[in-house]
């Protein structure tokens, strides 16, 4: 093999990681850290030594194996939930994420959650959203605004309508309220529930001028035709994932230009696509025009920060620094923040990329 002289532009994670970058698609408590949930765990094993949950180190370890799509959901519903019951715990844990994408150069953040209310506990829906708006208010002060960050709340596929449309409802009762709610998420088990049962909800989110993002064609069962049809009917802003999407459901997107949030590792390492990082659906909807914002869903189980995520499309897909900005630029358009957002990250950008061609 001869030797190559590495291109000046060729992408490193030092470059990736000062890249001021936006996050779309990372849901709040599948972006928590083992280390800290090994925290909120050895406190809670403190306090009651009779507590049966494992040490979150031994269970998330992936040493042995990632996990998949049958392993991963039954992780929060049987696990996480589980060890997260406090408002303290609540607080610990949303404001550990923050500071980790503060730390990995996201300048601009849409974190998700499911409204979650813990059995037992005063923690109803409505305190569980104003502690993690709270954790967000507090955070955007002490980084001294450096971090725009916003919620959107989660609707599970496995929510009755009346649960769905409550969601919706704290949305705007938030968001009346001042605060940074942005819109409203369809996730959860793709293997489970019919995605007709919440045509009422989004129809009330859309009226109501919420934004909407859709976990879209995830696995082939989740890729019907029934299911595409009724997902799009809705009228999203964004999609997630549109792994198994057939052509003409891809042509309609194409032709709305809608955005694309795309996680590679997280749909390779959980086994969602074939062919490892370099046959990833990237690469097909990068050619498309549809604007695509990179994104970790879940960093805590899949151990992949944004940055990472940019180097490595980077490296499997050739792209050059160039590339990237151009990348992080096209994230940009997916906002549901506002013009005003747009602006100031388009000039964080730009000023990212004069400081990098006057440095020698
Ligand atoms: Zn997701």
């Amino acid at each position: 093999m001869g030797s190559h002289i590495k291109s000046q532009s060729s992408v490193d994670s030092n470059f990736t990681r000062h890249l001021p970058k936006v996050e779309l698609h990372a849901h709040l408590t599948g972006s928590i850290s083992p280390q800290t949930l090994h925290d909120i765990w050895l406190e809670r094993k403190g306090q009651d030594p009779s507590m049966e949950l494992d040490d979150p180190l031994k269970v998330m370890s992936t040493e042995k194996e990632h996990f998949n799509v049958f392993t991963f959901f039954p992780l929060f519903d049987t696990y996480i939930y589980n060890l997260i019951t406090s408002v303290s715990s609540i607080r610990q844990s949303t404001l550990a994420v923050l500071q980790s994408f503060y730390a990995d150069g996201v300048r601009y953040l849409e974190l998700r959650t499911t409204p979650r209310a813990v059995p037992g506990t005063s923690i109803s829906k409505q305190i569980y959203i104003s502690t993690v708006l709270d954790c967000m208010d507090e955070f955007f002060q002490s980084s001294g605004n450096d971090m725009s960050i916003y919620l959107i709340l989660s609707i599970d596929r496995k929510n009755a309508a009346e649960e769905a449309a409550q969601t919706v409802d704290l949305a705007i009762e938030f968001r009346n309220q001042g605060r940074p709610v942005v819109g409203v998420d369809l996730c959860g088990n793709p293997a489970r529930g019919d995605v007709s049962t919440f045509r009422v909800a989004f129809a009330k989110a859309k009226d109501a001028g919420l934004k909407i993002t859709l976990h879209f064609a995830e696995i082939p069962a989740s890729s019907t035709e029934d299911e595409l049809r009724a997902l799009l009917s809705y009228q999203p802003d964004r999609l997630g994932h549109v792994i198994h999407v057939p052509p003409k459901f891809k042509e309609e997107i194409v032709e709305k230009k809608l955005g694309l949030e795309l996680c590679l590792s997280c749909n390779v390492l959980a086994k969602l696509t074939e062919g490892g990082f370099a046959e990833h659906h990237f690469g097909e909807w990068q050619k498309t025009g549809c604007p695509i914002a990179l994104g970790t869903d879940d960093v805590g189980v899949f151990g992949s920060s944004l940055s990472n995520e940019y180097l490595l499309a980077g490296q499997h897909f050739s792209l050059t620094k160039a590339d990237l900005l151009g990348l992080s630029r096209s994230a940009i358009e997916c906002m549901f923040g506002g013009n005003e957002e747009k602006d100031k990250m388009y000039k964080l950008l730009n000023d990212f990329q004069e400081l990098k061609s006057a440095s020698p």
